[in-house]
């Protein structure tokens, strides 16, 4: 038989004049709850959801999540017949330990080894989860978060556009996008885990794991054998963090799982000796949809619901769909600045185009372009200048750099170079002689003259 031990403590804080959080110690099962809303509202709401939820006797993963639908109800309720409750809303998460199910009642447990493969149909730990109160295992000396967090940074988080570090102190670290409280009817996330002797299970408030990081929540873990040493050393850091916000902390320990997890392991030992088997070889936590509920959602009450600090999606009997994701002004901001960054780079490359000029040849004619010979990425070359100077006529020596464009750093070099070219070309001419006969009547002496080639300047487009 699975037996467990466990320890508890919440704590005002440093900052804030009352405890809005709530706490559930009721072996089998556990609770912390964070409640919010002005005045004595916050309190109230973490208190209906703990007694709604203590009322009910939970066997299975679907009586667990429906309790959880219950307790959102009694807080809505309440919230809607009292004016001055109105907003009010609290987060809570859970764990039960619950009898082990048929096969057919846990085809949804994706988390623990079949009945087949480890002989393990024995207890589960269920957890449920809504809003940002946390739940981590403690395995092997290692802590790992098994609850998602329904609050804005946090689908922050996981769409990777903010990193823990940020989360911790981002200034709405606090709007939440799931509580009980705020509809009628709520989804649930559960997992469904085996419980392994050693392990320990830490529920906690935001008031816990914003003021100590992950480390020291594993460090104390880790270091005080006693859960209840262990959830009064981890309030009491987090009033040495700070103590801005109330925190609660609860300590679930296996100390005997009925050897099921050395059965388990033999047996996974054996299907993996034989290849066969597709059962997980540790059995840690994977987050599963919510299953379907045993009884319908219940209707709401005429005269709508109250209008808390965050939102709340409905509850489903079909598997959760993915998250809608949201366009925040930082994703605007994002996209804002990338076209800005991409604006200036086409701009930086066309002005560097368009900034230099060459020497080449336009239809066997020299002329000036402007832009970079082949141009550059998407800018083409442009002709700036035609000039009268034919491409035979280039002189031999630069005619390979005029074939291949003679690059200028501005149009008035460019010019520059086509005189010169002109000068070369006219000297070139000037050697060439021709010996004309002499002329009627003037002797025999030889004429000499020179022949030039109609050199002209350069014309503008
Ligand atoms: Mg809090």
């Amino acid at each position: 038989m699975t037996s467990l031990r466990f320890g508890a403590a919440t704590d005002t804080g440093k900052v804030r004049a009352n405890n809005q959080d709530a706490v559930l110690v009721a072996e089998p099962m556990f609770a912390v709850a964070d409640g919010m809303g002005g005045h004595a509202a916050g309190e109230i709401a973490s208190e209906v959801a703990v007694e709604s939820l203590q009322a009910s006797a939970p066997s299975t993963r679907g009586d667990l999540v429906m309790a959880v639908r219950q307790a959102n109800r009694a807080v809505w309720e309440r919230a809607a017949g009292d004016p001055e409750l109105r907003g009010m809303g609290t987060t809570l998460c859970a764990i039960a330990l619950v009898p082990g199910q048929d096969s057919e009642d846990s085809e949804d447990s994706e988390a623990v080894p079949s009945t087949e493969a480890g002989g393990t149909g024995g207890d589960q730990i269920i957890v449920v989860n809504v809003g940002d109160s946390r739940v981590y295992q403690f395995h092997d000396g290692d802590l790992t978060q098994i609850t998602d967090d329904h609050s804005l940074v946090e689908d922050l988080v996981r769409e990777g556009r903010l990193s823990q570090e940020e989360a911790r102190t981002h200034p709405q670290r606090n709007i939440l996008t799931r509580v009980l409280g705020n509809e009628p009817d709520v989804e649930v996330d559960s997992w469904e885990l085996m419980p392994q002797r050693g392990d320990r299970y830490l529920l906690c408030s935001d008031g816990l794991f914003n003021e100590v990081d992950d480390d020291r929540l594993a460090s104390v873990l880790r270091r005080l054998d006693n859960p209840e040493d262990a959830a009064h050393e981890l309030v009491s850091l987090a009033n040495q963090g700070g103590g801005r916000d109330n925190v609660s902390v609860v300590v679930v320990d296996v100390v005997d799982d009925d050897d099921r997890a050395e059965a388990a392991a033999a047996a996974l030992a054996g299907a993996d000796a034989g290849a066969t088997s597709t059962v997980p070889s540790v059995p840690r936590p994977t987050s599963s949809v919510s299953p379907a509920v045993p009884t319908p959602a219940p209707s709401p009450p005429a005269g709508g619901g109250p209008g808390p600090r965050a939102s709340s999606s409905s509850a489903t009997d079909s598997p959760r769909p993915p998250k809608p994701r949201r366009v925040t002004w930082r994703s605007v901001l994002f996209v804002f600045c990338l076209l800005v960054v991409l604006g200036g780079a086409a701009g930086a490359v066309a002005w560097f185009a368009g900034s230099t000029y060459y020497v080449g040849l336009d239809d066997e004619q020299v002329a000036i372009f402007r832009g970079r010979p082949g141009g550059l990425l998407w800018v083409q070359p442009t002709l700036a200048e035609r000039t009268s100077l034919p491409a035979s006529e280039v002189p031999p020596a630069r005619r390979e750099a005029v074939n291949a464009g003679k690059e200028a750093p501005s149009l008035g070099a460019a010019r520059k170079y086509v005189a010169a070219l002109e000068e070369q070309a006219m000297a070139e001419q000037r050697r060439t002689t021709t010996t004309l006969p002499p002329a009627p009547g003037t002797g025999t002496g030889a004429i000499t003259t020179t022949t030039t080639a109609p050199l002209g300047g350069t014309t503008g487009r």
